[in-house]
């Protein structure tokens, strides 16, 4: 199906063909007609399905449709949960937009306020902005969001996260009744549904991926090893697979910070991007990364967010999430758009619980590989049921600050006779089953 069967004109045509998009991707092809025909849209959709596609082209086209008021007026608001992800999506609409009249404008904290208040001083057809920065400056009268035609919530799941919603609510306060309202979730928890309840009127219900589904299209593997051995393990997989673009996710700034330290320390280029880093110093390593004179990017969970990096080949767990939905989030940063991935985890005997909550929200039970060299003395049990009683280790270590203690210490994992690693996978080939690691190829230390 061409983009042009969806009712787009023709400079949004062209701009399409420009970015080699031959078809609308899923999430296209239902949200572009429903947008176009004024509908509200509640969308389940995940980054890297091309959801930003699915709304701005279609506002672009009705802003161009409609003469914009005199003044410091903003007509179409897209709140994003971070500055990353804002940039990014107003780049989208910039690229889009180029054969149209129309202005963008990116706003978002961590830099100075004041050149965001020039820009803004005549107004602008499209706002995209982080709801903190957002409010201080409707409270400088910067904008003025009284004359807003569409409100767009991207990652709404995430906004609600990372605590946005009561500045959320107190941007709508600011907004005409009468509007168009899109609202784009990868998850669609109770509180997401009573926000939405709140925003969106009569919408077009829209969802291209099951529930929480896993990207198909990414291989996803485990490595069980010691929680020590970890930066060792990781520069071993870098360096005997020659990974050029690896995103590395960390659930601490401190881990994030230590391990890019440790890789500087072993000549691999790496930086660490978090919410404690200065808005200069994540996009110098964004840019860094996306030009690949930075080979490792170690990130937070939130800092990764809505990150898009094209064709980005592979993704390393250093840590697993303590929310399983978060998994699937820094997965999606790879096998975008088409193309393969692989996501790699290292998994320490107490994250157990994390790595079976993950199996069980994603309906997979991943396959563990051991690699030589780096077999864990604690052992990862394979079975949910063999969980010690009690709190996960690893919840506990949530801070980061780990004990460094294995929850879990099977007399098997100590090298006796019939330890699970070294069995040999029960089932064959294929991702299903619970199985015993398997011992990878790779040579030792
Ligand atoms: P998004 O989910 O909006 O973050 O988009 C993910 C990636 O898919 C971006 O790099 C887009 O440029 C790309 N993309 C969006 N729409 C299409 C399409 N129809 N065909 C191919 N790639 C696309």
């Amino acid at each position: 199906m061409p983009f042009s069967s969806l009712g787009l004109i023709d400079p949004l045509v062209s701009a399409v063909e420009r970015e080699g998009y031959t078809q609308p991707s899923p999430i296209q092809a239902q949200a572009i007609p429903a947008v176009l025909a004024g509908n509200d849209v509640l969308a389940a959709a995940q980054t890297g399905t091309g959801k930003t596609a699915g709304f701005a082209l279609p506002i672009l086209q009705r802003l161009s449709q409609t003469p914009a008021p005199q003044g410091q007026y903003a007509r179409a608001l897209v709140l994003t949960p971070t500055r990353e992800l804002a940039a990014q999506v107003a780049d989208s609409f910039k690229r889009y937009g180029e054969g149209l009249r129309l202005s963008t404008r990116v706003v978002f904290g961590g830099v100075s306020i004041n050149p965001q208040m020039m820009g803004l001083r005549r107004g602008t057809d499209i706002l995209v902005a982080t709801p903190g920065r957002l409010l201080d400056l409707t409270a400088r009268r910067a904008i003025d969001l009284s004359k807003i035609d569409v409100l767009v919530l991207d990652e709404a799941d995430r906004m609600l996260d990372m605590g946005f919603i009561h500045d959320i609510r107190k941007v709508l306060k600011m907004l005409p009744t009468k509007r168009q309202n899109l609202m784009f979730s990868a998850t669609f928890s109770g509180e997401i549904r009573t926000l939405a309840a709140t925003i969106v009127r009569n919408p077009v219900e829209l969802s291209v991926t099951p529930k929480n589904s896993t990207a198909e299209r990414v291989e996803q593997l485990v490595h069980p090893v010691d929680k020590k051995q970890k930066p060792s393990l990781l520069r071993h997989l870098i360096v005997t697979h020659e990974w050029q673009q690896v995103l590395v996710f960390s659930r601490t700034k401190h881990g994030a910070n230590r391990l890019a330290t440790q890789l500087e320390n072993w000549d691999i280029n790496a930086a660490a991007i978090h919410g404690n880093k200065s808005q200069g110093a994540r996009t110098k390593a964004l840019a860094g990364f996306k030009d690949k004179s930075i080979r490792v990017l170690v990130a937070t969970d939130i800092a990764a967010r809505g990150l898009d990096i094209d064709k980005l080949p592979q993704v390393v767990n250093v840590d697993l999430p303590n929310v399983p939905e978060d998994y699937v989030h820094r997965i999606g940063r790879t096998g975008r758009a088409g193309a393969s991935g692989k996501a790699v985890s290292l998994v320490s005997a107490d994250e157990a619980k994390q790595l079976f909550d993950i199996e069980k929200l994603i309906k997979t039970k991943l396959d563990r590989e051991l690699v030589d060299g780096f077999e864990p003395v604690h052992d990862v049990p394979t079975d949910p049921k063999k969980l010690p009683k009690g709190p996960p280790a690893a919840a506990r270590s949530a801070s980061g600050r780990s004990s460094g203690r294995p929850a879990n210490r099977s007399g098997a994992a100590a090298g006796k006779p019939g330890a699970p690693r070294r069995r040999r996978p029960s089932g064959g080939g294929g991702s299903g089953g619970s199985r015993a690691p398997q011992r990878a190829g790779s040579r030792g230390r």
